[in-house]
């Protein structure tokens, strides 16, 4: 049993203000670094003993990059940072009358201030079921089961005697084009092309399919038209068939029904929907659709002036009125803005303007030469941006050791096609086997 957290009073032993941050993703570390240098003590709880750089999970689900080299222990990240306690622990609660966060383990920890940045899931629509059929991306747990399902298929299809099957092996279903879906897809079928072919000896794996299946009329249905219509020409150019305006009714072992069509796939990947945390349930207060919180301006919990709320488990409205999107330059100004109130608040000086986002620019890689970036006052597209992509990526990253591997990973990827990270792990099971 963990050792219980609990003191009777809200200040910690050094009896200075103690903020609670949850969770250590893009909102939270951003929040605990802008709290470096204020008057108080911070508990920082994830149930991951890792911060994860989620923009580039998909490298890893697709062999392209190691966990490593986009995750970093959070002790590590706050070894500079006495004041900090980081705890590895799942929150299940919060006692908003008797100022506590409530853990799974049982245990309790007193704030003053609490920051919740609990971040969001992938959401089935209503389907939970399709999930084992249809693994999401979140993680680095599903980063390496989707991997490791990319490349048994490959395997299974070495070995299988039947036709049939082996399409069904090398049929690659990604659901939703989004920013992820379409890295997914073009990634894959890069694999397929360029990285695999001289590895196998029975299958030519050129033959893979992927098919990118949306519901909505264009890819990237977040970027200006043109730039959609860029992706989808690439993405074709890469061999993978786009799939516009047909909803997945059904996903299941054998494959997928999108549409009056049924496609055979072993392999599917979910890049569709997400759902908040369930952060308004633990506080007993309104959410929207998608279960995230609605808010105030100064990105507190309505009703609790002391719990502040960022990233992905929320939702303000920005500058022109639409929600503010859930992307991590979103939830890292939220982080930062929550610090810049909590230490006004302690310093006694009047609080800061109400959240505004700013919009720095929406990118998105289609393979391993092209990207689309839409600055808002500039387009781009093709090798230049994907060059801006690639620095921009390089420079978000954590640590001078981690750029130079991803930037060398990279190196050899576009010029050697090689993939070194393609490591089938977490064992074997029996239905690993390939049938007959
Ligand atoms: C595959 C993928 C690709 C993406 N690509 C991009 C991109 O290219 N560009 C971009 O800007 N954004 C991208 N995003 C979105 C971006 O990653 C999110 O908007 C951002 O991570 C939100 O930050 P957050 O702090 O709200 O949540 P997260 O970064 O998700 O962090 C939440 C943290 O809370 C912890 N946690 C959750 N529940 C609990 C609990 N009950 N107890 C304890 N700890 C808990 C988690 O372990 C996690 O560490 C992508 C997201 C995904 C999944």
């Amino acid at each position: 049993m963990t050792a219980q957290i609990e003191t009777g009073n809200a200040a910690g032993p050094t009896g200075r203000h103690r903020v609670v941050v949850v969770g250590c993703g893009f909102g939270g570390l951003e929040a605990v670094k802008g709290l470096a240098g204020a008057a108080v003590d911070i508990t920082l709880v994830d149930r991951r003993n890792h911060h994860i750089f989620q923009p580039l999970l998909y490298q890893v689900a697709t062999a392209s990059l190691a966990t490593s080299e986009i995750a970093w222990p959070i002790r590590e990240l706050m070894r500079g940072r006495p004041e900090v306690e980081t705890l590895l622990a799942t929150v299940n609660g919060v006692d908003a009358a008797g100022r506590r966060v409530l853990l799974v383990d049982g245990g309790s920890l007193p704030y003053d201030t609490l920051v919740i940045a609990t971040g969001a899931r992938h959401a089935y629509f209503g389907h939970p079921e399709w999930e084992p059929f249809a693994p999401g991306l979140k993680t680095l747990e599903d980063a390496t089961r989707i991997r490791r399902h990319i490349l048994l298929a490959f395997e299974k299809a070495e070995r299988e005697s039947d036709p049939k099957e082996q399409d069904a092996q090398l049929t690659f279903v990604i659901v939703g084009a989004g920013p992820t879906g379409v890295e997914l897809a073009g990634t894959i079928a890069e694999l397929a092309r360029d990285t695999l072919p001289p590895d196998f000896r029975n299958i030519d794996t050129h033959r893979a399919r992927v098919v990118l299946i949306e519901a909505g009329p264009r890819v990237l249905a977040g970027y200006p038209e043109d730039l959609s219509d860029y992706a989808r020409r690439s993405l074709e150019n890469l061999g993978v068939e786009v799939e516009l305006g047909r909803a997945v009714s059904e996903c299941t072992a054998e494959g997928v029904t999108y549409g009056d069509r049924h496609l055979a796939a072993r392999t599917i990947v979910w890049a569709a929907g997400v759902r908040a945390s369930p952060a308004a349930e633990w506080l007993g207060v309104t959410a929207d659709r998608a279960g995230r919180i609605a808010v105030q301006p100064d990105l507190t919990v309505p009703g609790h002036a002391e719990i502040f709320a960022v990233g992905d488990t929320v939702t303000v409205a920005g500058p022109d009125g639409k929600p503010v999107p859930g992307i991590a330059p979103a939830a890292k100004q939220e982080g930062q803005y929550v610090a810049g109130v909590i230490k006004a608040r302690l310093e006694g000086k009047a609080p800061p303007a109400p959240f505004r986002y700013k919009h720095a620019g929406s990118l998105a890689q289609i393979g391993k030469r092209l990207a689309v970036i839409d600055f808002g006052w500039i387009k781009l597209k093709g090798a230049i941006a994907w060059w801006l992509w690639g620095i921009a990526h390089i420079y978000f990253l954590i640590g001078v050791r981690t750029r130079l591997m991803v930037a060398i990973n990279w190196l050899w990827i576009h010029t050697r096609n090689r993939r070194s990270a393609r490591l089938i792990t977490q064992g074997r099971t029996p239905d690993d086997e390939t049938p007959g």
